[in-house]
């Protein structure tokens, strides 16, 4: 199949998309040369040759695309599907719900709640409140989807994520759990294109970025994809923040049997099987440097936090005086397909939900929307990038360029061999203290932000 013959009406909004940025050199090796690849898997997963496959770079700390040039016939496919180079999250959004994002800071929504699975055990040991696992059971109970694209730690592997389509109750509720490592999720493209049936995809924003593009293009993809649930995302760790944190807890990566990122209630605690039969913990992985120290520049450079395209959103429910416990999940409700499903598990008691307002929502994401939709701007000039990004967002001051600065600094200073041999011996309070100056200043700012609905 070639792209040609790909039908679909928006074919227009994605070739308009694509007819930029990377112009000279339209090749997704030429995305991952510029450091914008994502790691989604889009292109793995769309290729009709099967002539992509995601490996693990080392010098990365992440997934990068690997073509097979004897494979490959040049349809040019994977380009343009590719969310790495551009995103157009206008036409996207007027795509999925027919309409412009009505709030700059959230997107598309109807209604927002906080909530929680009602089952005890998958309420404990998921990221926020299991509302993603639950919803997937319901939706899989009552038919409305025959599997789910989550994403679950390798057996064979423990250190390595494993995007699979889940076609059990026991599937979905093992997947549960955040995985803070890149996740090519969308390879998994290829194995709904290849078995009939109606599918929930389960994404980080970009992750959806890449999914509502081939969507775009392939229409068989677009009738098997029902579902959309988006997961909140600041930004996703590389591998060396893994790393750093196996080194944290005295742990050698080969002694790995198995690592929960979140659960154990909320806000959760990181867990490490190790083979010879105990278990390490890390009470705090939000304390943790690595996270912020491991981030990609694309991350640096990505205008979406809340998943914008999803059906339904999910994140945790920060600043809002939730108690700890065993967790809670805040939800932007943004089609009707989405809503009502929520409003039907609800009704089965699979899941308890009650209503918020999208400034909660806001309150709970302040500084992470600050630095998406604020900061982008002054990134994008920093890094004189050929990302094409098309979004809604906020003019940015002289001092945003202070904030904009320092992570984009130690982004690329962590792609330093050396510079990440030190990081693993500095004591964690003086590898933080970097962070104390812009810490203060951005706190400053957010005070004097006037972020509620209506005043920006
Ligand atoms: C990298 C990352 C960054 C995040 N950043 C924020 C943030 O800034 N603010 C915020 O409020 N919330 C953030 N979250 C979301 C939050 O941690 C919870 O995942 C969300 O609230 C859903 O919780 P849940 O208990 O309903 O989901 P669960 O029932 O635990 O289900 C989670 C689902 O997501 C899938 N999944 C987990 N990790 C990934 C991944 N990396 N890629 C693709 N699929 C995955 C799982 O397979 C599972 O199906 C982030 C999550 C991740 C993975
Ligand atoms: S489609 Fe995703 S994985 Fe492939 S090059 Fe683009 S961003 Fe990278
Ligand atoms: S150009 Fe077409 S055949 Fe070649 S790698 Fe991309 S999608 Fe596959
Ligand atoms: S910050 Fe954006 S680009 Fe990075 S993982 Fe999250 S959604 Fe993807």
């Amino acid at each position: 199949m070639g792209f040609n013959e790909i039908l679909s009406p928006h074919r227009q909004d994605l070739e308009s998309m694509t007819r930029h940025a990377l112009d000279q050199e339209p090749t997704i090796e030429a995305v991952a040369q510029h450091g914008l690849c994502l790691g989604c898997g889009t292109c793995a997963g769309i290729c009709p040759c099967d002539a992509i496959s995601m490996v693990i770079s080392e010098g990365k700390g992440a997934y990068l695309p690997k073509v097979r040039n004897d494979k490959c016939t040049k349809c040019g496919i994977c380009y343009a599907t590719c969310p790495g180079h551009a995103v157009d999250l206008k036409a996207l959004s007027r795509a999925t719900f027919g309409d412009h994002p009505r709030d700059l800071l959230i997107g598309n929504y109807r209604e927002c709640y906080i909530g929680h699975a009602t089952d005890y055990d998958v309420r404990f040991n998921a990221s926020s409140g299991g509302l993603i696992s639950a919803i997937l059971v319901h939706a899989l109970d009552e038919g409305v989807i025959d599997g789910a694209l989550v994403t679950r730690m390798s057996a064979e592997n423990p250190l390595e994520p494993e995007p699979f389509i889940a076609t059990t109750a026991k599937d979905i509720i093992n997947a549960s759990g955040a995985k803070y490592c890149p996740v090519p999720t969308n390879v998994a493209i290829r194995e709904i294109l290849r078995n009939e049936g109606a599918y929930a995809v389960v994404g980080l924003p970009c992750q959806i970025h890449g999914m509502k593009n081939a969507e775009i293009a392939l229409k068989k993809l677009r009738e098997r994809v029902r579902l959309h649930l988006g997961i909140f995302c600041n930004h996703a760790p590389t591998f060396w923040a893994t790393r750093l944190l196996l080194t944290r807890l005295g742990v050698d990566a080969s002694q790995v049997a198995k690592i929960d990122y979140r659960g154990q209630g909320w806000p959760g605690a990181t867990t490490v099987k190790l083979k010879e039969g105990s278990t390490k913990v890390l009470q705090d992985y939000w304390t943790f440097p690595g996270s912020d120290l491991f981030t990609s520049k694309r991350c640096l450079l990505c205008c979406d936090l809340t998943s914008e395209l999803a059906d339904v959103s999910f994140g945790d429910p920060w600043n809002l005086d939730i108690p700890q416990g065993a967790g809670s999940s805040i939800v932007v409700a943004r089609s009707e397909k989405g809503r009502n499903l929520l409003q039907e598990a609800e009704a089965t008691g699979i899941v308890d939900l009650r209503h918020a307002v999208a400034d909660q929502v806001k309150q709970s994401q302040l500084r992470m929307l600050y630095v998406k939709k604020r900061l982008l701007k002054a990134r994008m000039k920093l890094y004189g990038t050929k990302v094409k990004i098309n979004a809604d967002l906020i003019d940015p001051d002289l001092s945003d360029y202070v904030l904009a600065f320092v992570p984009c600094f130690v982004s690329t200073l962590s792609q330093n061999r050396l510079a990440r041999m030190v990081a693993s011996r500095l004591p964690q309070d003086l590898l933080l203290l970097y962070t104390r100056p812009t810490n203060r200043l951005l706190q400053n700012k957010l005070q004097k932000w006037k972020w509620t609905s209506g005043s920006l």
